[in-house]
């Protein structure tokens, strides 16, 4: 899948992850539709890369075809990056009060349900493209995490979240391999984004030592190397990569 004079939508698109895989897409001549629900990052990020920025909640079905509305206004729709995601604070089961529920509900929402709607509505947009000579006529990434597979203490929402997305991926490529539409999860170790960057200096050195090789807390742009790996692959579909430098979290 060639990038160049192609749309990509960037769920997120406004910070972090989506913010650098956005700066990825428009260096090799895409052109980017972020979706996020912050505004003002999302429109100024936009505008720095001559593309489009719609607010967006990926948990609404109108605003998620609203984003693939204004995507096919600007040419062909070849891809989806889902990178719109929270991570709240740590809540330990059985000690976290009687907002728990609510709590879990609206993790799963976010980072499950909405990588799942964005996602379809731009599979059934890309499904009507003339096929590339690959037979490829799109490609969709999501974004889970390590947590999916070593969730640690707190994290029962916001990793079973992520475990749920990597469990998407298998069948949802195989769901839509007919229609020549990739489906690849990438699971980012420990990134410095916003996301990650509220917490103290020593926190972050300290988790960063325990990542084997680099022993530094993963950069952006990384992600985003990987992602433009995963578009110009053909053969990449229905797995999830961890992108982690070998970290594996003690709880
Ligand atoms: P970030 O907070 O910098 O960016 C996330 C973006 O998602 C923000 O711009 C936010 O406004 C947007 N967003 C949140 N809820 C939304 C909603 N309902 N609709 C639309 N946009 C919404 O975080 P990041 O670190 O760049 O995270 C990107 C993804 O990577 C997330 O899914 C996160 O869970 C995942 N991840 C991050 C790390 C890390 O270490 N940073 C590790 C593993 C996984």
């Amino acid at each position: 899948m060639q990038i160049q004079d192609s749309v990509f939508i960037i769920t997120g698109g406004a910070s972090g992850l989506g913010a650098a895989t956005a700066r990825m897409v428009a260096g090799q001549g895409g052109k980017v539709v972020l979706a996020d629900v912050q505004a003002e990052a999302g429109a100024a990020l936009a505008a720095e890369l001559n593309g489009v920025f719609v607010k967006c909640d990926v948990t609404s079905e109108a605003d998620g075809q609203a984003v693939v509305a204004a995507a096919l206004a600007q040419g062909t729709l070849r891809g989806i990056v889902n990178c719109a995601g929270i991570a709240p604070a740590a809540k330990t089961v059985g000690k976290e009060g009687p907002h728990a529920l609510d709590l879990f509900q609206r993790v799963v929402m976010i980072n499950l349900v909405g990588t799942f709607n964005m996602a379809r509505l731009a599979a059934d947009a890309m499904s009507k493209n003339a096929a590339l000579d690959t037979g490829e006529r799109g490609i969709i990434i999501n974004t889970a995490s390590v947590a999916a597979f070593d969730g640690q203490i707190g994290q029962a929402a916001y990793a079973s979240s992520k475990a749920a997305v990597a469990g998407l991926t298998l069948p949802m490529a195989r769901d839509l391999s007919r229609n020549g539409i990739r489906v690849m999860t990438i699971a980012p170790g420990i990134f410095e984004t916003p996301m990650l960057m509220g917490m103290p200096q020593e926190v972050q050195d300290a988790l960063g030592a325990m990542v084997p090789f680099p022993p530094r807390l993963g950069k952006p742009a990384e992600y985003a190397l990987l992602a433009k790996a995963i578009i110009e692959n053909p053969m990449l579909n229905g797995e999830t990569i961890r992108l982690d430098g070998a970290i594996r979290m003690q709880p």
